[in-house]
């Protein structure tokens, strides 16, 4: 059985008012292997009319939504929960095949893209408002939360399933209807959800999937729609301003899961040998396709060779190769554009005078594989250190003070995910204040995780996704006076 058959022939559509359907004139386009450029399917490529279609049918069933019993939305939301758990060994394949990334990963972002709805099946029912009295009396002051209304939400391809349940969760626990357009590389997961969630007992229209490979024109559409009222994104800064300047003429709320450019500190006192252990998770989830990756290793002079090395020796040992072939731990990248990419950013640091303590270029093979590099000495101004690498590479460079760690840290447009290494408490505390980034690990690689409010500042964005945080972006605070009698 193929990982593709968890999708019958009819679910590789649109699915929109609760059906599945085929584009406006049957459009339809590619789904490729990205171990091999080989087509793996094809899937229903969404007009702008057929958008407008999905909205159209999120609106139809905004009303009764919003005053669906939280519980009844909480339950809906737990069903999927527990849907998927059952499913989960399927999902990752599905995931595993169409973005690449190993079936293991796959795996673990099943297990975290699922808490998110398990999380949000709990504050479903806490949504709550406040009643107090007018200081100055005379009348009383009574807060409402209500859905904000239908959303337009677009999600990108390294993680073609947490992306969306991290939306998808807050807006069913809030009472929101939707519009879904995943990234053209990734659709079929998405398109997996929403036949979860329908067999969980959505009600038709709430969630509303288009797979489209017209991104540009149904955002502008959707978003021109004085009947959309939020639009929430993860993707790149680019495409984000884009998206914000968009939503000026209709006044939409926004919220932005952007790019990042991670630093990585590690401290004289560090424990190496946990750094590295940490960089290996920072750097190497997702194959480094990740908006939270270590970008940028900033390392005290004093451990930076004893920290390269043994890096060093963790990713040679690292084995490239297809994500579903038992024994791979990097799978290839997404596609050739950014082989490329990650290919001329290490090019251009070689060429600043970085040293190539392992790695350094692609394999000889037919899909879009890069191998595990790490690279010494970098120049703080090549370029690698100013771009999201979005790549299997970990380009170090040092300093002397941890003042000039922090300003180099801070350095960037980006402040999403910051880490750091130190055994001294005291330069803890220093930096969780002094770094600008959204979220800070100390001694650990790994941030990501529901019950935190995800998010960055600067050009990484604005809005929480995750957290007590999460479920507010997708409420409106209202407030009723009421004279006392
Ligand atoms: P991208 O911005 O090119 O694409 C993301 C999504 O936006 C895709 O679905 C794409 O089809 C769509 N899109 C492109 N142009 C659009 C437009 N004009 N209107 C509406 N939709 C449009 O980014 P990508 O290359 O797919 O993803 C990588 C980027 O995403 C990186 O910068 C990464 O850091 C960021 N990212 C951020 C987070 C986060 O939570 N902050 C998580 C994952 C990825």
């Amino acid at each position: 059985m193929s990982a593709l058959d968890m999708l019958a022939p009819e679910q590789r559509g649109l699915f929109i008012g609760g059906s599945w359907r085929e584009a406006e004139g049957g459009d339809e386009f590619a789904v490729y292997d990205p171990a091999d450029g080989s087509v793996l399917t094809r899937v229903a490529d969404g007009s702008v009319g057929d958008a407008v279609e999905a909205l159209d049918a999120a609106v139809a069933a905004q009303h009764d939504w919003a005053r669906t019993p939280p519980r009844q939305r909480a339950e809906i939301l737990r069903s999927a929960f527990e849907l998927i758990s059952a499913r989960a060994d399927d999902f990752a394949a599905l995931m595993s095949l169409e973005m690449g990334k190993t079936v293991a990963e796959a795996k673990g972002e099943v297990s975290y893209g699922n808490e998110f709805f398990r999380w949000f099946s709990e504050e479903a029912v806490r949504i709550h408002g406040r009643w107090m009295n007018n200081p100055m009396g005379g009348s009383r002051l009574l807060t409402l939360k209500k859905p904000v209304g239908p959303c337009f939400f677009v999600t990108p391809w390294n993680f073609p399933l947490a992306m969306g349940t991290r939306k998808i969760g807050p807006a069913i626990a809030a009472g929101c209807t939707m519009v879904v357009k995943p990234a053209h590389q990734t659709p079929l997961t998405m398109l997996a959800l929403a036949a979860v969630l329908a067999e969980a007992g959505l009600p038709a229209g709430v969630l509303n999937v288009v797979p489209s490979t017209r991104a540009k024109e149904m955002s502008q559409a959707l978003q021109a729609d004085d009947r959309l009222r939020k639009v929430s994104f993860t993707g790149s800064t680019a495409v984000g301003r884009t998206l914000v300047k968009q939503s000026a003429d209709q006044l939409q709320r926004v919220s932005m899961e952007l790019g990042g450019n991670a630093p990585f500190l590690v401290f004289e006192d560090a424990d190496v040998d946990a750094a590295v252990e940490g960089a290996m998770i920072a750097k190497m989830r997702n194959m480094g396709e990740a908006c939270t990756a270590a970008n940028r290793f900033l390392v005290h002079e004093t451990v930076a060779e004893e920290f390269g090395a043994k890096l060093a020796d963790k990713m040679a040992a690292l084995r490239v190769g297809r994500g579903q072939d038992d024994g791979v731990d990097v799978g290839p990248l997404i596609d050739e554009k950014a082989v490329e990419s990650v290919g001329q950013l290490v090019t251009d640091a070689v060429h600043d005078g970085a040293k190539v303590l392992t790695g350094g270029g692609a394999p000889e093979s037919t899909g879009y594989f890069y191998t595990p590099t790490v690279l010494l000495g970098v120049h703080p101004d090549s370029t690698i250190n100013a771009e999201e690498i979005f790549g299997p590479v970990a380009p170090i460079t040092t300093f002397t003070t941890e003042e000039e760690a922090v300003d180099r840290a801070n350095a960037t447009e980006y402040g999403l995910a910051s880490y750091v290494y130190t055994r001294d408490l005291d330069r803890t505390i220093r930096l969780a204040e002094s770094l600008e980034y959204g979220m800070v690990g100390v001694n650990t690689g790994l941030l990501s995780n529901p019950a935190a409010p995800f998010g960055g500042v600067k050009a990484s964005g604005f809005g929480r996704e995750g957290g007590f945080e999460g479920i507010e972006e997708y409420l409106e605070t209202t407030y009723v006076a009421i004279p006392t009698s």
